[in-house]
């Protein structure tokens, strides 16, 4: 792969130009996974290709997923051979393209009779042959003190025994940072804070879009042989742009996720819980923190930082509070959370668990290509499948197919350059740069991956930028000049919430150092004392919010499906 390229502000404003002045093969309306993985894949088939998101990349659902990548197994309870079998082989992919964004990591699944007992153990046999598991990650089934010398804390009371399989972490913002710059790095023009509020259409086809730079209120066209809509949640906002004939299609869905430290339910695994309605939830131990979700209901609220509410929170805290022998959880002991909406298309009559995942692509009278569903895990099929439509579109208009220059399925993305063995790409990093501590030094490598090299670099061409934001984080001012330099980020929000996660993990939700980077960052971006001062307050009032768990979801008004 190319190397990783700069994606500064001065990127930024030279792709807008670019966007402004030339023709595109494929304009690409979203920069979550879906369009992260269009623009990745129609860029290494040879395609010039723009993509342009309003707000940051990944700030929509691709930020607010479970943080899985699914072996399949979850499929093949519904018995979707297919899905079974594009998911695994996925996760073997991604594996491969970014190591340290598809972390092995053993789930429980208690059980609590016989019966249920021969039903896991029969699943977990027959996916570990249809989906190829290896060796070393085939299932296991465990007896009762084996389950509780595992996991201690489990309540004993008619605990039968465990099922135990691998499902591979990922940290979602991060793996649409690392395909988009991939992307990038193959040639594709990439700007966030960047809204299409129009289609430019002629003849009824459409042939670009009209976007506004939401950062000085510039507006401009970008033209383009095909447009794709990967907005995720608002695709149906892009579809009604083509005219009043067009109806809106999605059902969405909402899922929420609450983060508190890991003391309060000590796992050392994922490990699975039954909620009161009896849907499976889960509790996912991250550093010294865990996450327990999820949910999954009707929504239709804002869409931008969807509501929780305090009967969300509720039903997972009492899900764990019955799971675990530990003081009943209360909403003193969330330190965070996050919500995400699920973009499915309308089934009617189905409650939200039972309308399908499977992704959906639709194709309006303009030509107008929407997808919407779909999953992390399968993103890169599902690209792959959109391109095709692309290049027989652009095949249909008379183009001939330039030579690809790479394939989805080896080139890696962005990062992940360290080889399947993080343990050993860490220690070996340690060994390179002996000066860095080492909760640094396995930080840097978790969140970045081979791009660990160049931050390190930084630290050594400017020395100051390797201390630590605050004695208590791991977080160094290099990773701040990093996501500036290199990640596009142009908020603070950019950098606590989808670069650096201490929006999430840090237990004050990064409060503490904020103003620090806010100073920073203003330094390198060159914002006004006026600027930082509003960076600062808006992501304190984001904090408070995203905590503030409502009593009821106040509704946008807006119509879900037709
Ligand atoms: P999004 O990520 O929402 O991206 C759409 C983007 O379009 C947004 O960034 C938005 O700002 C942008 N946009 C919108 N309008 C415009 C406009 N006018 N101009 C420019 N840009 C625009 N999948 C898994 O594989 N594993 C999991 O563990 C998992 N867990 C999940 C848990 C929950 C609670 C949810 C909700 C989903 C989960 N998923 C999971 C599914 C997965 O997260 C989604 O399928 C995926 O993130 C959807 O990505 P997307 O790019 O289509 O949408």
């Amino acid at each position: 792969m190319p190397p990783s390229p700069e994606l500064s502000s001065q990127t930024r404003a030279a792709n807008l130009d670019t966007l402004a002045r030339e023709e595109f093969d494929l304009v690409v309306i979203g920069g979550g996974i879906t369009g992260a993985g269009v623009a990745r894949d129609a860029v290494l088939r040879g395609l010039r290709v723009a993509l342009v998101e309003r707000r940051d990349f990944s700030v929509g659902t691709s930020s607010r997923s479970s943080k899985l990548i699914h072996g399949g197994l979850r499929y093949l309870a519904q018995g979707d051979v297919g899905l079974v079998l594009e998911a695994a082989n996925e996760r073997r992919v991604l594996r491969r393209l970014v190591p340290h964004l598809a972390r092995p990591t053993r789930m429980v699944v208690p059980v609590y009779g016989r019966s249920a007992y021969a039903k896991i153990s029969a699943a977990l046999w027959t996916f570990d042959r249809m989906a190829r598991v290896v060796k070393d990650e085939r299932n296991q089934m465990l007896d009762r003190a084996e389950t509780l010398a595992l996991e201690p804390a489990l309540r004993a009371d008619s605990l039968y025994g465990a099922g135990v399989y691998f499902e591979n972490l990922t940290n979602d913002a991060r793996l649409v940072l690392e395909t988009l710059k991939a992307a990038a790095a193959r040639g594709a023009v990439v700007a966030n804070y960047a809204a299409v509020t129009q289609l430019c259409t002629e003849g009824g086809r459409v042939v670009g879009v009209l976007v506004k730079d939401t950062l000085t209120d510039a507006e401009f066209s970008v033209r383009g042989k095909v447009v794709v809509n990967a907005a995720g949640p608002w695709v149906d906002e892009i579809r009604i742009l083509q005219g009043a004939g067009e109806r809106r299609r999605l059902h969405l869905t909402k899922g929420i996720h609450v983060i508190m430290p890991r003391t309060r339910v000590p796992v050392s695994h994922i490990v699975v819980m039954t909620a009161a309605d009896k849907r499976p939830v889960f509790v996912v131990p991250h550093g010294d923190m865990v996450y327990l979700g999820t949910t999954d209901t009707n929504y239709q609220g804002r869409y931008d930082d969807p509501w929780i509410t305090a009967d969300d929170v509720a039903y997972l805290l009492d899900a764990a509070s019955a799971a675990f022998a530990i003081e009943p959880l209360t909403v003193d002991d969330a330190t965070g959370a996050w919500a995400g909406l699920r973009p499915l298309l309308h089934q009617e009559g189905k409650q939200p668990a039972e309308i399908s995942r499977k992704d959906e692509v639709m194709v309006g009278p303009t030509g107008l290509i929407s997808i919407a569903g779909g999953k992390l895990t399968t993103y890169r099929k599902m690209a792959e499948r959109i391109v095709d439509m692309v290049a027989a579109r652009l095949v249909e208009q008379g183009q001939t197919l330039p030579p690809g220059v790479g394939d989805t399925d080896h080139e890696p993305l962005s990062g992940g350059e360290t080889g399947e063995d993080i343990d050993q790409y860490t220690r070996a990093c340690q060994q390179q740069a002996p000066q860095l501590a080492a909760d640094v030094c396995e930080r840097l490598v978790a969140l970045y991956g081979s791009n660990s090299e160049i931050i390190i670099g930084l630290m050594g061409s400017e020395p100051r930028l390797a201390a630590r934001c605050a004695p208590e984080l791991a977080v160094t001012w290099a990773e701040v000049v990093y996501a500036v330099r290199y990640e596009m980020a142009q908020t603070l929000e950019d950098f606590m919430e989808r670069r650096a996660g201490l929006f999430l993990w840090d237990r004050h939700n990064g409060l503490g150092v904020a103003p620090d980077i806010a100073r920073e960052m203003g330094e390198a971006l060159g914002w006004s004392a006026m600027r930082m001062q509003a960076e600062l307050s808006a992501y304190v009032q984001h904090v408070r919010e995203v905590k503030t768990f409502m009593s009821a979801e106040p509704s946008s008004g807006r119509e879900v499906h037709a």
